[in-house]
Order: structure tokens, then sequence, then C-alpha cells
């Protein structure tokens, strides 16, 4: 078996062993003689790994006691919806900082919830020019030209944007205004001050598992200040109170996320894990710096994604190429999001440094016989 080289956006490349451990544990799970997804989710053979789970996160980003974590469904899509829901209600109004395309949608699907609830949205600033659909987004905003209201209910930021490969390197201090971030792409790459925000939110299917999970690490207080006047299923409270299990979990996906943890914690954990993507993401963008004649990265270098790593050759068409011949050397996923074009590199913490310094080398000559 050859595996590929997988640069994918999400659904992306997932450690071997927790890859492994799934394969040898499938038929017959902690010798019980039945997969994991065949328990019952109330059964004490689940709920050991639902909790493991969980345990490994507070351990890998050292949450404080006062942070829930759970395990939501829906996609990160989903709770650019069920966050407005629960937090914008009469009157209320959430800010938001708009870096790129995913926070563009969470704009606009928080317009259409804060709608239904009586409460507003605002873009508090947007690092966007240009207009519509050609609207290019190279920074993000410096601390500074962030403008926090304390009358709001919540700034909202995303702290990567996977499409157009610009991340927070620090967070702004928001004093008393809830900071909730959507982490989707950039979640447990390194270690954070969870203590800086009060909802973080992460769909798995970028660094942490299988696609249907959204984990959420949120302090308590913000939580319980939740309405209760929405159906229970979009409560976080209700999600928190019964430890993700209100109803059925996606059983299997929290499994592999336990798998993925513990190969993290395995490894050294997250200090390891932040080397291993910053030696990743160097070895790239030397190489795109290396040759400014025929690479071309448009993001400003304080705003660089260690993540999503995008970038431009001198023509479409040497750009399909591209794509094309690092296909044959088992390199795919490198094409740039439809909406943007380019090429796109995603480093998540499955990729290893072998696959980067493999196409490393493969854009040097690519460079040399096509500049
Ligand atoms: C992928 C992604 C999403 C959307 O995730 P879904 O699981 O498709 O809902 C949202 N935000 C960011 C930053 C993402 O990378």
């Amino acid at each position: 078996m050859s595996r590929a080289i997988n640069f994918n956006a999400g659904p992306a490349a997932l450690p071997l062993p927790a890859l492994e451990r799934a394969r040898e544990e499938l038929l017959d799970f902690a010798g019980s003689g039945m997969s994991v997804m065949e328990h019952s989710h109330r059964g004490k053979e689940y709920e050991a790994v639902h909790n493991e789970a969980i345990a490994l996160l507070r351990e890998l980003l050292a949450i404080p006691d006062d942070y829930d974590v759970t395990f939501l469904q829906g996609g990160a899509t989903q709770q650019f919806a069920q966050l407005p829901m629960n937090f914008l209600g009469n009157g209320k109004t959430g800010d938001y900082v708009v870096t790129g395309a995913w926070s563009e949608k969470a704009v606009s699907e928080a317009k259409a919830a804060a709608g239904m609830a009586g409460g507003a949205v605002r873009t508090a600033v947007s690092t966007g020019t240009g207009d519509g659909k050609e609207k290019s987004y190279t920074r993000v905003p410096a601390a500074a030209e962030i403008p926090v209201d304390p009358g709001a209910a919540y700034l909202h930021l995303t702290s990567n944007e996977t499409i157009h490969g610009v991340e927070f390197q620090d967070f702004p201090a928001t004093g008393a205004v809830p900071l909730v971030a959507d982490m989707s792409s950039d979640f447990l790459w390194r270690r954070i001050e969870v203590s800086k925000f009060a909802f973080i939110y992460a769909g798995a299917q970028k660094n942490i598992g299988p696609s249907g999970i959204v984990v959420a690490v949120a302090r308590k207080d913000f939580v319980a200040s939740g309405r209760k006047d929405i159906p229970k299923i979009f409560q976080y409270r209700v999600h928190a109170e019964n430890n993700s299990l209100y109803n059925t979990p996606p059983t299997f996906g929290v499994y592999l996320v336990r798998n993925v943890l513990a190969w993290q914690k395995s490894v050294g954990g997250l200090d390891q894990i932040e080397r291993w993507n910053r030696e990743k993401a160097g070895l790239l963008y030397g190489a795109i710096d290396g040759r400014p004649d025929f690479f071309r990265c448009p993001v400003e270098r304080a705003s660089r994604s260690v993540m999503n790593v995008v970038f431009r050759l001198p023509s479409e068409a040497l750009e399909e190429k591209f794509v094309s011949e690092a296909k044959k050397r088992r390199m795919i996923g490198l094409k740039g999001h439809r909406s943007v074009g380019g090429i796109r590199v995603s480093l998540y913490n499955a990729a290893t440094v072998e696959w980067v310094t493999v196409l490393v080398g493969f854009m040097d000559e690519f460079a040399r016989a096509n500049g």
C-alpha cells in the first residue's frame, strides 16, 4: 500500500497511527465482539471513549475548569446560525471581524438568524478590498483596527481563513466583550490561551478527525447566558449539561477524534505539533519566497497562514500543469479553492515534514523547467 501525499483542505489527511488503530479495533472493540459504532451511546464502552476524547482535549489545550467541551453537529456552518440563535435575542448585536470567505458566510448566516430573533449583526471591520465575488483578502486586521463595542453580545472572528490563507497570529483583547472564534482550520495546531475566548468552535475535518463533528470549547457562564426559548437541540446549554449526550452523537466520529488526540499526545502534545507545523510552513514559504520570479504569495507576511498556504504561478496554464504533474507524484489537493484559483497547500497536523520536503523539491524542479 502506498498512501497519497494528501494536501486536501478538508476533509483532510488523518494521522496514519489513528487510522491504523481504527483498523485494528474495527471488528472487535475492547474485546466486546463488535465495533464501537454498534455500541449504545449510553453504554460504558462508548462512554469511556467519549470521555477520553474530552479529557485528552482538556489536557492538550490546558482548558480551564470553567469551560465546557462539547461535541456538536451540522458542521461549522451550522454554528454560523446557532451562535446568533443562542446569543442575539431582542435588541442584541453581534460584531464580526471579516477576513475572508468563511467570515463572510458567518456574517450572512448570522444576519438571517438574528433577523428572526430581533437581534442585529454588524461588521466591526473587514479587510476585504474590491467588490463582490472579486473581493480579495490578504491580511488580518491589527488589534488597533478592531473596534470593541462594550455593548456587543460578542465579537466573532475567524482565526484562520481556509480559502484565503490568512491567519491571526495573536488575538485581540476584548475586555468584557465575549470573544468568539471559528477555529475550524487551525484548531490544535499550537497552544492557545483559551481564557481569552468565551466560545471556540471548530469543524473536525480539518485538524481533529472526520467530518460530522464540531468541537466547541465554551466558558460556562457565557453558555448559561444563552436563550432558553429556542428548541433544545440548538441550545448550547443543553449539550453542555448532558455531556454532549443529549441525543445520539456521531459515535464513530468521536471515536476517531479520540484516536487523533491520543496520537497528538503520544508524539509530545501541542509543543511538538507546533514545531512540526512551523517547520513545514517555513519550508514552503521559503520555497515560494526563494523564487519570487516564479511563485508569489498574495498574503501579507504577518498574516500568512501556517495551515493553508496559498500562492500563484506566472499563469493559470502553469498552475494547471503544476497540479497535474504533482498528481503524477502522488501529491493531491493542491488546487486553490474555485473562488480564488491558484495553488493552495493545506498543512494540517497530519501532513508530515517529509511530504512538504517532497513538495518543495518538486516546486524547485518545476520552476527551473518552466521558468
Ligand atoms: C471548513 C470551514 C467551515 C465550514 O465547515 P463545514 O463543516 O463544511 O460546515 C467553516 N469555517 C472554516 C474556517 C472552515 O475552514
